[in-house]
């Protein structure tokens, strides 16, 4: 597996409340956007990553990966708790997580917030996660239209997040993978500048994963860098 990742504060923020892992010898790539006063968010979203690094271990065949994944994500979840309770400082923090395991010729999403998988495969991008966040329902449901909800000033709430409630509600999925499919990570800073269509077309472009990245990051930086970018791209070989 080929594997780039980069962060960056963006234009506007003045710390990075994103953080990521890759391990690609255990197929393990996870991307987290943290919220929460005064370091709350850097601390939550560091916390969720530590958490699930000390809980996925290197599979074999007699593991269940989500079942794995599920556990990592409610260990997360509560330690997270447990921090906010014993500091003032971290009270009500939390962070999104969309976490990815690969094994053998299966992706697994544990994905809970407003961060995105994508998945790019045979020149097709799809999203695999879906945005826990008051606009995404509001669209949903028809409420608001899809322009509506780019341009909503509340579109950073969220319905869902590690952090926030005793038993999170964490979306587990499984899909197929081949040699050369795509896996892109994300966090909100880069796909509320960067639409589909565009992230799809920088994905079937000759470039390599680092190449990708640095483009995908530096448009989302010029038209505004409103929030920290994290981008992790995989590809599978
Ligand atoms: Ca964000």
């Amino acid at each position: 597996m080929d594997v780039n990742a980069l962060t960056d504060v963006g234009k506007v923020r003045k710390e990075n409340e994103d953080n990521y892992l890759v391990s690609p010898e255990r197929g393990l790539f996870v991307v987290a956007d943290g919220m929460g006063g005064h370091l709350g968010g850097q601390v939550a979203s560091s916390l969720a990553i530590q958490t699930i690094d000390q809980e996925i271990p290197l599979l074999t065949k007699e593991c269940d990966p989500r079942q794995l994944l599920k556990q990592a994500l409610e260990k997360a979840n509560e330690q997270i708790l447990k921090r906010g309770k014993s500091e003032e400082d971290y009270q009500g923090m939390g962070t999104t997580v969309t976490a990815a395991l690969v094994f053998e010729n299966n992706l697994y999403v544990a994905h809970i917030g407003d961060s995105r998988a994508y998945l790019f495969q045979k020149g097709h991008l799809r999203c695999l996660t879906e945005d826990h966040s008051l606009v995404n329902e509001l669209f949903q449901n028809g409420s608001l239209t899809l322009e509506e909800a780019q341009n909503h000033p509340q579109r950073n709430i969220l319905t869902r997040a590690l952090g926030s409630h005793e038993n999170p509600q964490i979306d587990i999925q499984t899909f197929p993978v081949e040699e050369n499919d795509k896996l892109l990570l994300c966090t909100d800073g880069l796909y509320n500048h960067l639409p589909d269509e565009e992230i799809g077309e920088l994905l079937g472009l000759e470039y390599t994963l680092k190449e990708t990245i640095q483009q995908m990051v530096d448009t989302a930086l010029e038209r505004g860098g409103n929030d920290n970018i994290t981008v992790v791209l995989v590809q599978y070989q």
